[in-house]
């Protein structure tokens, strides 16, 4: 069995909408995957419906946003209930959060000459998009010629580390976890920045955190096996994902993928 835990559709920054999503997952040979839009669970049903003609199964997910320290720190849910009020009130507050801050990094921009306006941004996001997001802005910027590609109007105009970049300030990391566990969810820490699991680990814990992402087409074989050992000796869940966002960035649905036995805790825990 092949799994992907971890991708994006139109609904939040990726560039396929969530059928075309399933219909490529179905093409790459996936056998279930698990939509994790930025802050919305909008594609779902959608993506669900399609799964279910194609043989794929969809697990309802999200990748909520939270700040630490002025750093983003993403925690992925997986099987929550999309319904559930706190999930629901959560995610209006996110469409505008991110609408709100999106203006923000338009202004700081054009105060250093940089001319893209919010309007082109949304134009970049497309008529799908619920949450708007940076992936949108780097593409509005490369469309205007201020950036070559999309990685390059990270590394030079809207990383974390930028002048121009403006948090989305929605929750904090445990605010994540916590409303996660409301809508019914198993918390997993998306990407674990390394610098960040010692310091915020405990704290998440408590929040009831359940498991890491440790297998990711971009971690080092040493961080697997960091986020292995860490897994066993907190008794944590594994997950794993390629974190697609489109076939732009250079990989096709499938190209990376986690086997049952990898992420066997999680898959017991969400009753597939
Ligand atoms: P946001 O939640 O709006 O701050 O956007 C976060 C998204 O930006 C991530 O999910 C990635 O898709 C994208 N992103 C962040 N850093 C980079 C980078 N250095 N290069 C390309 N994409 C990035
Ligand atoms: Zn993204
Ligand atoms: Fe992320
Ligand atoms: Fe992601």
């Amino acid at each position: 069995m092949r799994l992907d835990l971890h991708i994006h559709s139109t609904a939040s920054d990726g560039s396929w909408s969530p059928e075309a999503v399933v219909r490529g997952a179905a093409k790459g040979g996936l056998d279930v995957i698990a939509l994790t839009d930025h802050d919305t669970t909008a594609g779902f049903r959608l993506a669900a419906a399609v799964g279910r003609e194609l043989d794929v199964q969809v697990v309802a997910g999200i990748e909520v946003s939270s700040t630490f320290e002025g750093r983003d720190v993403h925690v992925l849910g997986f099987f929550i209930d999309a319904d559930a009020p706190a999930m629901v009130a959560y995610g209006e507050r996110a469409v505008r959060r991110r609408e709100e801050r999106m203006r923000e990094m338009v202004a700081r921009l054009a105060s250093s000459g940089i001319e893209v306006t919010y309007e082109a941004v949304e134009a970049a996001a497309g008529p799908d998009r619920v949450v708007i997001g940076r992936p949108h802005l780097a593409t509005a910027l490369v469309e205007a010629g201020y950036a070559e590609s999309i990685s390059d109007a990270f590394n030079a105009l809207i990383g974390d580390d930028s002048e121009a970049f403006v948090p989305t300030r929605l929750l904090d990391p445990g605010g994540a976890v916590e409303l996660i566990i409301e809508a019914s969810g198993i918390p997993i820490w998306a990407h674990p920045p390394g610098d960040l699991v010692d310091k915020l680990l405990p704290g998440l814990l408590e929040a009831g955190l359940r498991g890491l992402e440790v297998y990711r087409p971009r971690h080092r074989q040493s961080q697997v096996l960091r986020f292995e050992a860490i897994c066993r000796s907190s008794d944590l869940l594994m997950s794993g994902g390629s974190d697609w966002h489109g076939p732009e960035r250079g990989a096709a649905l499938g190209d990376f993928h986690v086997t049952a036995d990898e992420v066997e805790g999680l898959l017991e825990a969400g009753g597939l």
